[in-house]
């Protein structure tokens, strides 16, 4: 494809996104399709000759849109949002057109530099510790999602035990990491990628995990000869937005001399607002902290962010080097390839540098706000209504809710929703309850789609009512 032919494809395929925007909320917001759909579609090789833009275009409709789930409509609440905006959009075009791969300042310094810059404004903006900021022992760095920032964190928190430990090959198989039995699953899979024990704490009446309840499962490992290593806490879990309880949790690790990590990946974002930033009183006490600014600030898909306050038990940890990957600078942890699994990266903090600046910390927190109240909005129609009741406090922008009566009656429900398609929602179960998670996820969400999505949801707990009579 030569230059001009790309800008009137660019064009054409610019107002396709536009317009796919402007009219998302008309599509069904789950797919029509069964498994396996695309195969009579498609053909089983690649073409041997070009195809035509045409063609390819076309196709878009008939044979990718069938098959889409609709994060971006404001009828999508299932899971938590998959954040973009046109700034966001417009970087990554700028990022995959240089397809430049950063993982050493030399590599492309502007991508390495414009990546602390980033990591110390959003620091700043959530008002991480110092500790956190580039300037010292500390730093961050853009991983590609939670998942991965919590198992490498396990690494490190792995690295800094085993230090401490003269005969680390025996002291390896006595690791043991915590967390919350309302923690993400990620973390159990970073157990089971590392090899080392996991411990489930059980979490309060509210789902949190408490401090007592942590010193008494690390107390007891350390009694049989454990050695327990690494915590992961949550800062708005995954089945229903708890928060834990960092000013104690926090505490119990210094004590033990255990790496603490918080993973705030949904409710990170809403740190930046003054009113929230109290939730993460206690970040003082962790070594590493990461959110997911691909959630919730409005940044493309990926982008997860992840600050240490000492890089050296990542950096120098797992430093493997080669004459093609030599660094002339002298200052080796410039290089980021040392901070992360892979050695290729992205300019990925293009897009935290263009909506920063093009929406405004002011923006963002009035998006996030807006987010909160339609969640406020929601839950007040839950609780106006006989049939159904609020299972969790509300302070973010999800609503956990059920039909009263026994789990069947929601469960039924939330079967109608997913075979209706018209707005999608996931369950939630936790102490026995089986729930609904509503989100607040899509960026054009207003109060008409709260209301719209309350209307089917009444229309068919109406069916599952009726079908229990
Ligand atoms: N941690 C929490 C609390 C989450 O809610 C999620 C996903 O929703 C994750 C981790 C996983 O995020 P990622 O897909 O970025 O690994």
């Amino acid at each position: 494809m030569e230059s001009v032919e790309f800008l009137e494809r660019g064009k054409q395929l610019m107002n396709y996104i536009i317009d796919y925007f402007d009219t998302v909320d008309q599509r069904k917001t789950l797919p029509d399709v069964e498994p396996g759909y695309m195969k009579s579609l498609i053909p089983e090789e690649a073409p041997q000759k070009a195809d035509e833009w045409k063609n390819v275009f076309g196709d878009l409709e008939k044979i990718i849109m069938p098959g889409i789930t609709h994060w971006q409509s404001p009828h999508f609440h299932a899971f938590y949002p998959s954040g973009t905006c046109y700034a966001s959009i417009l970087a990554e075009m700028l990022s995959n057109s240089l397809s430049c791969v950063g993982f050493s300042w030399a590599s492309s310094p502007a991508c390495t530099e414009l990546e602390f810059a980033m990591m110390d404004w959003l620091a700043k903006m959530l008002q991480l510790p110092e500790e956190f900021l580039s300037t010292g022992e500390g730093g961050g760095v853009i991983q590609g999602t939670a998942s991965e920032s919590t198992f490498l964190m396990l690494l490190a928190a792995r690295s800094k035990a085993l230090s401490k430990h003269i005969n680390s090959s025996k002291s390896i198989k006595k690791l043991v990491v915590y967390t919350s039995d309302q923690a993400h699953s990620s973390v159990e899979r970073a157990c089971l990628l590392a090899a080392v024990e996991y411990r489930s704490v059980p979490s309060n009446e509210n789902e949190e995990m408490t401090g007592e309840a942590l010193e008494e499962m690390i107390q007891k490992d350390i009694d049989n000869g454990l050695i327990p290593f690494y915590v992961v806490a949550t800062l708005g879990t995954t089945p229903s937005c708890a928060f834990d309880r960092l000013l104690e949790v926090g505490p119990v690790c210094k004590k033990h001399d255990i790496w603490l990590h918080i993973d705030a990946a949904y409710a990170g974002s809403s740190f930046i607002c003054p009113e929230f930033r109290p939730l993460l009183d206690g970040v003082e006490f962790a070594d590493s902290f990461n959110f997911n600014p691909h959630k919730w600030l409005l940044v493309t898909f990926d982008c997860s962010t992840l600050w240490l306050k000492n890089k050296k038990y990542l950096v120098e940890s797992f430093n493997v080097d080669r004459i093609y990957l030599e660094s002339k600078e002298k200052e080796k942890l410039l290089d980021y390839r040392n901070w992360q699994i892979p050695l290729g990266r992205r300019f990925r903090s293009l897009k935290i540098w263009f909506v920063l600046r093009l929406m405004g910390i002011n923006n963002l927190q009035s998006y996030i706000r807006k987010h909160v109240e339609l969640a406020k909005e929601f839950e007040n129609l839950v609780r106006s209504s006989e049939k159904f009741e609020i299972t969790h406090p509300v302070t973010m922008g999800i609503v956990c809710f059920r039909l009263k009566g026994d789990d069947q009656l929601t469960k039924n429900l939330h079967d109608a929703l997913y075979k209706d398609k018209r707005i999608y929602l996931i369950a939630g179960a936790s102490k026995s309850r089986y729930y609904l998670r509503f989100v607040v996820c899509s960026q054009r969400t207003t109060s008409d789609d709260i209301n719209y999505a309350w209307k089917v949801i009444n229309e068919l707990s109406m069916t599952s009512l009726r079908e229990r009579l």
